[in-house]
């Protein structure tokens, strides 16, 4: 029974930029490179382009472009980066998204994410549809194309972002299974619960809004997602392809998916050659007659999502504790030491916050004399970061 596999890689690096100077400076820990950007860059964003594939007498076979197979975003301000100190992997990332659309029935495999990977539901109304605009209008000037997918930093999500997502035209979200609520069939009256990763994941899911509005939900692969980012599973590509080929029951109907989600940054940065497994799992699944290659768009024309599905309010990929992680001491932590702790993210968090809604009545007022509609004005000031050189 043949099976759909989707990799989805998110790419993103947070802005280095000093910003008056609008250059990264040098980055001693980056070293023998300037910066983390570039070190990255030839780690993994550069390798992705142009990924060798070896036969068995160690000899290189194929060279291609990983992310014309596969699903993937690049955040908007590490691609302004790209675009003008690697533009030859920002070319490649471009040309990917046609190979790719070609490969995969007129679908391109890149999705646009929210601007600056902000954390949304920590977001006010106002400042999540100015992330989710620019995101989108962005992504329209890079590809030449209306997005049909949005990634959610930290797969950060409440049912507002969906709503506004849904109502700006895109068509689907990745989620970690963990941040599935409840399901029910089409026409059910009765929720199930599917809390604590118990979603099936091999389909697609319609997410019903109180808006009238709906859009459709993937959920990654959990397992096979840990295995990829922190496990051992791009040890050998064969092995990796086995490891997809077989994640889906021998039970499963016709038309099932098997799709994971990682940071991009997992194929060559954070597993050196990561790159090259990819490549070479990506080659024997389009060789296998037991699987085939496809994305999230190509897959919700071949196979409507019905079932439907609720999120957890204010659920992310990376704390189990919703988006405690960005707003309180929850016990998430990268580096900890001895003796310290996180209190301060609440009181930031709050600072800022207090400081947002302070300014606004002040941005309204000041700028109602030069704007008909401010806020819908800065909606469009990503138009000046597309041309800094424009006076008029
Ligand atoms: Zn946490």
């Amino acid at each position: 029974m043949p099976c759909s596999i989707c990799l989805h890689g998110h790419f993103y690096q947070p802005p280095r930029e000093n910003p008056w100077l609008e250059e990264v400076e040098i980055q001693e820990s980056a070293a023998p490179w300037h910066d983390w950007n570039e070190r990255i860059s030839e780690e993994c964003y550069g390798p992705n382009s142009a990924a060798r594939i070896f036969d068995d007498a160690g000899w290189i076979r194929r060279i291609v472009n990983n992310y014309s197979r596969i699903s993937f975003n690049f955040g908007p301000t590490l691609l302004s980066w790209m675009e003008r100190k690697r533009p030859q992997y920002y070319q490649a990332v471009l040309e990917a998204d046609r190979l790719g659309s070609a490969r995969f029935s007129g679908h391109g495999p890149a999705i646009a994410q929210a601007y600056n990977h902000m954390i949304l539901p920590l977001a006010n109304r106002r400042d999540k549809i100015t992330q989710i605009v620019w995101g989108i209008e962005d992504f329209q000037k890079r590809f030449q194309r209306a997005p049909e997918g949005m990634w959610l930093p930290e797969c950060a999500v409440d049912s507002e972002t969906l709503d506004i997502l849904a109502e700006h035209g895109i068509r689907f979200v990745i989620l970690a299974p963990r941040q599935a609520q409840a399901v029910r069939e089409k026409g059910a009256s009765s929720w199930t619960d599917v809390t604590g990763e118990r979603v099936d994941t091999h389909r697609a899911y319609i997410c019903p809004l109180r808006s009238g509005r709906a859009l459709s939900l993937f959920f990654y692969q959990g397992e096979l997602a840990q295995k990829v980012a922190f496990g051992d599973a791009l040890r050998n590509g064969g092995d990796f392809a086995k490891m997809l080929i077989g994640a889906l029951p021998e039970s499963a109907t016709l038309g099932r998916l098997v799709s994971v989600a990682t940071d991009g940054e997992t194929f060559g940065h954070h597993h050196k050659y990561g790159d090259m497994a990819l490549a070479y799992c990506l080659d024997i699944i389009e060789r296998s007659r037991s699987a085939s290659l496809t994305i999230f768009g190509e897959y919700l024309d071949s196979t409507p999502s019905v079932d439907e599905v609720r999120i957890v309010e204010n659920s992310s990929w990376s704390c189990v504790h919703g988006v405690g992680r960005w707003k309180e001491d929850c016990g998430c932590s990268a580096h900890s030491r001895p003796g310290w702790n996180q209190r301060w993210r609440g009181p930031l968090r709050e600072a800022l916050d207090t400081l947002r809604d302070a300014a606004a009545p002040l941005f309204e007022r000041e700028a109602a004399s030069l704007f008909p509609d401010p806020w819908g004005a800065r909606n469009r000031y990503i138009e000046v970061f597309f041309d800094h050189t424009r006076s008029e």
